[in-house]
Parts: structure tokens; sequence; C-alpha cells
């Protein structure tokens, strides 16, 4: 999704277009004119009487809607109301947005922004943190620490019986939608354990034959989700009730309402729908 864009800590000295990704909470501000939505361009975002919490950049992009531009996240109080001719949408908006690459994006900046707001003292010594140099981080001068920007890996899995899927109903998910299982991984964990040991405790089976999908970054607030399938192995579905509200196997020519194909869930089972077609 982020192919042709380079992430590092200053534009290009020969960069002329810059775009503003500006956020309140967790919402972004844009002009959208035919159901298009772009960021805002660097006078347009001079031109606003709102003053900014803090600025990053995030990178700089050679193609796709935003080819040659410098791109930076704009922190805002919560709260604030859109300026005439703006709206706000929600970073979860962006899920469903065609240009894959604007989740991506938005998703970067605003946690690179959640980064910097819970990272402005030291959790060790309670020092105020210094912007690094050199890196993306925030340093402790009083003890020496170093502190990045925060990622929690998770693994998504589609587990398959053939021309089944295991598909699964959160608690906290909307009525009607069925989706992969998923959950953090555990420090001194592999991501294979974590498949396993997610399964069997969600819905009480064993699995094998796990194989690798593809990865996508979910900016709710910084998992990155990487993405497995794995075949049934044995056990009856016994559902962990505080997480798991329904799970059930589906035929694949009679699946339920499922994930947008813009989530690494939707492309799990989508891709796979495309395996056993072929
Ligand atoms: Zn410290």
């Amino acid at each position: 999704m982020l192919e042709h864009f380079d992430l590092g800590l200053k534009p290009p000295a020969s960069v002329s277009q810059h775009y503003y990704f500006v956020y309140s909470g967790y919402s972004v501000l844009g002009r959208i004119s035919e159901n298009l939505w772009t960021p805002l361009l660097e006078q347009e975002w001079k031109d606003l009487p709102l003053s900014a919490n803090s600025v990053h950049y995030i990178g700089f992009a050679s193609t796709g809607v935003l080819n040659d531009a410098a791109c930076h996240a704009i922190e805002l109080q919560a709260g604030i109301d859109a300026p005439l001719g703006y709206e706000w949408l929600n970073l979860r908006h962006f899920i469903h947005y065609p240009d894959e690459s604007l989740f991506a994006l938005a998703g970067r900046g605003m946690q690179i922004i959640e980064w910097h707001l819970t990272h402005q003292f030291c959790g060790r010594c309670g020092d105020l943190l210094q912007a690094h140099q050199t890196d993306r981080a925030r340093i402790c001068e009083n003890c020496r620490r170093t502190f990045y920007p925060r990622l929690s890996p998770c693994i998504i899995v589609l587990v398959t019986r053939g021309e089944e899927l295991l598909l699964a109903r959160g608690v906290r998910h909307p009525e009607g939608m069925y989706s992969t299982l998923a959950g953090f991984i555990e420090p001194g964990e592999t991501v294979e354990q974590a498949v396993h040991r997610e399964v069997k405790e969600e819905v009480g089976i064993n699995v094998q034959r796990l194989q690798y999908w593809g990865s996508q970054p979910w900016p709710f607030p910084h998992q990155l989700m990487l993405g497995f399938y794995a075949e049934y192995k044995s056990g009856d579905l016994v559902l962990e009730e505080e997480e798991i509200e329904e799970a059930q196997w589906w035929h694949y020519k009679d699946l339920p309402n499922i994930p947008p194909d813009s989530t690494i869930s939707g492309k799990l089972i989508r891709d796979y729908l495309v395996q056993l077609e072929a």
C-alpha cells in the first residue's frame, strides 16, 4: 500500500507540493468533491484560523493521488468544528475508500500522533522526553532510554475445513457481520504459537498447516495484523463467551456478511474463495 512512499524524517529538499492530514481525535479534515476526499494543500492549511498542537512529517509520496508531495500530520485539539468547505471524516471511513493508500497514510499519521501524545514523559523516570535528532523516536536524557513508535502485532486467521470457513462474530462486532479470528501476540510467543493459542482460546479447536498470507497496519490505535490461513485439525467448537458471540462453519457458497475487501479479514476470505473456485 505504501510501495511508493518514503517514510523519512524530512521531506526531500526539492519538494514543492505539501499535503496536510489534519486530525482532531480520530477524525481527519479534508475537502470532498465528486465523492473524492483529499487532504489540505499547504496554502489551505495556512489560510485556516486553526493552531496546531503538534506537526509531524509522515513521508513523501511518489505515486497515486498524492503524487510528488510531502505529507504532514497536524494534531489539533479534539472536538473542533469543521471550517466552511471542509469535512471531518472518521479514520474508519477510509477503510471503505477505493484508494487504499489514503487509509494507510491517514492511519500512519494517526499512529504517529497517538505515539507522540502518549510519549511525553519517560515511563521509567518521569522526565520530559525530547525528540530524537535522527530517528523517529523520543529520548529520555536522564536515563538514556529511547522510545520508538509503538506497534502491537496481532495474528488474524481464517480457519478452513475444505469448502467450509470458520467465521465468528465478536461481542463488539455489529449484528450480522462475521469475520476471521484475531488476537494480540503475547510477550515471548512466536507468531505461530499465537495463531494456535488464539484459535484454541476463542473457539476451542486445534488447527494445522499454517500459511502466512500478508499483513495490514491497523491504526486503532497501533496494531499490525499478520494474516494466516490455518486448516482445521481436531476438536468441537466451544466459544469463549467473553470474546465470541457466535461462531460457525459456513459453506463457501452460502456465506454471511463479511468485512469489506479493503480489510485484511475481507481479503483473506475472498482470496480463499478464489482458491476454491480455481
Ligand atoms: Zn527516563
